[in-house]
């Protein structure tokens, strides 16, 4: 039974949809409010969601303990969360567990300890305690009217502990609680910004006028240095104008030193970072500033989206095509459809920004839902650097090597005019395969289908999908020849060594994952480049991302082909994406750059639209083929992948899933299959893949499905809507 003291608490669990508390005597909750509950033997702290459902007797319910003293989460921010869930076809709990990672963010910090003047009558001149430099300058500092804390004291009058002991001994000083707010600098908006080109200029009066003004939405369109990071930092001056608060996402590995530079830059004073290499400490600082409305400006990679901000004017999703904003784990939900949500939700403005724009938000620019902006030409006119296609089939590099000499050439040249050149490979370690001359033994991942990747400066293999490591065998298990394994094919510690060989002069940095880690280290890293440090990079896709690097005018990405294998729905929309961004590296100042795309394909229509500079040839094919089967944009799709230990299990378990689908018109249900992953981390997992037309419900369907059948124990199911890894 509903009444006036009972309310329903969502709790960040994966199970059920919030349970009934009775609000105590003298206690006062509104929806929003961060409660302490009773769980069991336990307590736990959950949202109040809203009216009881009355499903729990009165005997039998429970009273909240304790709210906390944080701001409630907004309708709005409510809504986002039940949304995420029913779109995801996940618990609201599991949605609300990513809006919370900080219990303790909660409650306020407890207040440190501070000084402030004395209260005390001056003593006449000479006779009171004797005032030294070092205790003038805490009493200048201490000047104001709010107690100071300790720390900053001592910093700001230069003192140690010990001179702010003695002065509070003498009587000059005393000890008093300092509030630690959740703070955080403002950036200045009316700083002045740098000169915007008319195109830039044209897209900043579009979009100034629509933050603040309800729900709009913006597909910021232009080529890789184009300046649209200079047009959005306008529209976040407009909403700090208003006093709103931004949210700016980018792939975790672009958000790098530079961008901040750039950002503190136009606006005095760096925004608060959100990614995973924040301490516990600041994750705490900053999910409070957030709340409070105290950080203006929230910068961060695509967890950021689900922070409480109560005064959210503007999102920014910045390189909006890129993978790295679906989330596979957990709740899987894909950041940059999920921030177009929060801006409807909120009446927010968003905007996405791309030179790549996914295939999704080109039609969402068709339809009418989007508006486009444009930003035609690099910044200062300098020309998109010119691709050209290196056939290895008529020109391949000797065997044995990875690199052919057309481009060592173009290297060479390159660096003798004292500039830069990048190689990309999107492969980590040594070698992908490693495999013995005895027998042809393949050497796997004990736990994944997947081959161990050789990882030669670290001297072992390892497993890309699961981290399981081992030393490179001097025995073969198989046919026990000894010293019998080799390498196959490149990695970039192949290619370094490769590179050793024939420019021994160069010097070279490979820069990926294993080597660059962490924010200081990719800092360090873009410093040497701009130092001219280094001659020659060779690195996978966090070199292809956000950098500017003046002197670097030759790109060689050494397999154009490698993202076209496989039978993956966005192979070559993701294959052109990146060789865009990768190109995009070149030229970017004054000096011409060059490209050259090594392939064995080289006929292929992707890599072909790309030397042609082909841009809307390429989208016009894509969308072509979408829409002829029925792919995303153009229809739904949605994957149930069914894993478990027991190979036999869960192959039965993924049939009986394949026969309950209940039929419906303008949906189809495909499969099982084994996953192309087969086995991953000691899982088995077979794949069902729902297709639909636009007009069905996916979410009911499946929702109606999977409740259809029971679950047989020890099988998990993982309901992926809109899949982006089809491993
Ligand atoms: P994008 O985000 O489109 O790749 P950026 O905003 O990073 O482009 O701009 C590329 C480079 O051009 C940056 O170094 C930026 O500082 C510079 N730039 C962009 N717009 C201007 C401008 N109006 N005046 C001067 N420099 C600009
Ligand atoms: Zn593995």
């Amino acid at each position: 039974m509903a009444s006036a003291d009972r309310v329903k608490v969502l709790l960040p669990m994966p199970v059920g949809s919030g349970y009934d508390y009775r609000i105590p005597a003298g206690m006062a909750v509104s929806p929003g409010d961060f409660v302490r509950v009773p769980l069991g033997p336990r307590s736990m702290t959950g949202v109040v969601w809203g009216k009881a459902d009355g499903a729990v007797p009165d005997d039998r319910l429970k009273s909240i303990v304790a709210r906390h003293d944080a701001p409630p989460l907004s309708a709005a921010h409510r809504r986002f969360v039940d949304w995420i869930a029913a779109y995801t076809v996940t618990a609201p709990g599991s949605v609300l567990r990513m809006v919370m990672p900080v219990p303790e963010a909660l409650d306020p910090p407890a207040p440190s300890t501070g000084y402030r003047l004395a209260d005390s009558v001056p003593p006449a001149p000479g006779t009171g305690p004797r005032i030294t430099p070092q205790r003038r300058r805490v009493i200048d500092a201490l000047a104001g009217e709010e107690p100071v804390a300790a720390g900053r004291l001592r910093a700001q009058a230069d003192v140690s502990a010990a001179v702010l002991a003695g002065m509070a001994k003498a009587g000059l000083i005393e000890a008093a609680p300092v509030a630690v707010g959740a703070d955080w600098p403002a950036p200045q908006p009316a700083r002045p910004g740098i000169r915007l080109s008319a195109d830039q200029r044209a897209a900043v009066r579009a979009l100034g006028p629509a933050v603040g003004g309800g729900y709009a939405a913006f597909l910021l369109d232009g080529v890789t240095g184009s300046g649209k990071t200079e047009v959005y930092f306008e529209a976040i001056a407009e909403a700090l104008r208003q006093s709103r608060q931004s949210i700016v996402l980018l792939p975790e590995i672009a958000l790098t030193a530079q961008w901040l530079a750039r950002f503190e830059q136009r606006f005095g004073t760096a925004p608060a970072p959100w990614h995973s290499d924040l301490t516990r400490a600041q994750r705490r600082r900053i999910w409070r500033a957030a709340a409070t409305g105290a950080a203006r400006v929230v910068v961060g990679a695509r967890s950021a989206l689900m922070l409480p901000m109560p005064a959210l004017g503007l999102i920014v999703v910045d390189e909006e095509h890129d993978q790295s904003f679906k989330q596979e784990d957990g709740v899987i939900y894909h950041a940059r459809d999920m921030a177009v949500v929060r801006a409807t939700l909120e009446k927010a403005a968003v905007v996405l920004a791309s030179a790549t724009p996914a295939l999704e938000s080109v039609a969402n620019v068709e339809r009418g839902r989007y508006t486009r902006l444009v930003l035609p030409e690099r910044h200062g006119g300098a020309p998109l650097p010119a691709a050209e296609l290196l056939d290895l089939r008529q020109e391949g590099p000797p065997r044995g090597r990875w690199l052919a000499d057309r481009l060592v050439h173009a290297m060479a040249e390159t660096l003798a005019a004292g500039e830069q050149a990048l190689l990309y490979l999107n492969r980590r370690g040594y070698a992908p395969l490693t495999l013995c001359r005895g027998c042809g033994l393949r050497l796997e991942c004990p736990q994944c289908a997947a081959w161990l990747v050789e990882h030669r400066l670290a001297g072992r293999l390892e497993c890309h999908h699961c981290g399981h490591t081992r030393p490179l065998p001097r025995q073969c298990p198989e046919c026990s020849a000894e010293d019998s394994f080799v390498p196959c094919g490149p990695g970039v510690e192949r290619l370094a060594e490769e590179v050793a060989g024939l420019l021994p002069d160069a010097r070279v940095l490979v820069a990926t994952s294993d080597t660059v880690r962490g924010p200081a280290a990719a800092a360090a890293l873009v410093r040497d480049v701009r130092d001219g440090a280094v001659d020659l990079l060779i690195g996978t896709q966090i070199l292809a991302k956000g950098h500017h690097f003046p002197k670097l005018t030759l790109v060689g990405v050494v397999d154009a082909d490698l993202g076209l294998a496989g039978g993956d729905l966005r192979a070559a929309e993701r294959t052109w994406q990146m060789l865009n961004q990768v190109a995009g590296r070149a030229g970017r100042a004054a000096r011409p750059g060059r490209v050259i795309l090594q392939s064995w394909r080289p006929d292929h229509p992707v890599l072909q639209a790309i030397t042609a500079g082909d841009r809307d040839g390429f989208i016009a094919a894509e969308k072509a083929a979408r829409e002829r089967y029925g792919m995303p944009p153009y229809g739904r799709l949605a994957a149930i992948v069914v894993s478990g230990r027991q190979a036999g299990a869960v192959r039965q378990a993924a049939a009986a899933r394949g026969r309950g689908a209940p039929a419906q018109d303008g949906l189809q249900v495909l499969g099982p299959t084994p996953a192309p992953l087969a086995l991953l981390r000691g899982h088995f997992r077979h794949r069902l893949l729902v297709k639909a037309a636009r007009s069905v419900n996916l979410q009911d369907y499946i929702r109606r499905w999977l409740s259809r059948t029971p679950q047989p124990g020890g099988i998990r199911i993982k309901v992926d809507i809109d899949p982006y890894s089809f491993s």
